[in-house]
């Protein structure tokens, strides 16, 4: 499931990805036809190879590094919060994760000592960070304040 602002009204539906990549998805509140959201719907997974090039090469809006791997359990709960968060991004933010015990590399250089940690990084600056399970609400704000911050 996917979360869509519908263009007309400015609703947000909940739509099956299925659905709406047929163009079958209508706005509930108002009928118009829902496009899928663009760039940054769904969290860009990175690399200790692209991790410069996506997140420090990145240019005024905030990137959030989630910081993972599949044997945790804590990250499964983060997991579809950062889908979420992407999908209602809007522009405003990025939404990365980082598989830990692949990219060795990233991970030590930001001393991730317990995961899920979650780094906010703008204009290729780390701003914040987060440990642990957050609730949605916790992240976005933290998104919203280091979208006002400078780097
Ligand atoms: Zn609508």
């Amino acid at each position: 499931m996917q979360i869509v602002t519908c263009s007309k009204c400015s609703s947000k539906n909940r739509v099956d990805e299925m659905r709406l990549a047929n163009g079958e998805a209508k706005c509930g509140r108002c009928g118009a036809r829902l496009e899928a959201n663009t760039a940054g719907s769904k969290p860009l997974e990175i690399s200790d190879h692209t991790f410069a090039h996506e997140v420090l090469a990145a240019k005024g809006k905030p990137v959030l590094v989630d910081c993972w791997a599949p044997w945790c359990g804590p990250c499964r709960i983060i997991g579809p919060v950062m889908d979420e968060l992407a999908a209602e991004a809007q522009g405003n933010y990025r939404i990365a994760k980082l598989n830990v015990d692949d990219n060795p590399q990233t991970a030590s250089r930001f001393q991730i000592a317990s995961i899920p940690t979650m780094l906010i990084f703008k204009d290729g600056k780390l701003i914040d960070r987060l440990t642990g399970v957050q609730p949605k609400q916790t992240i976005a704000e933290r998104l919203r304040v280091a979208a006002r911050t400078a780097a």
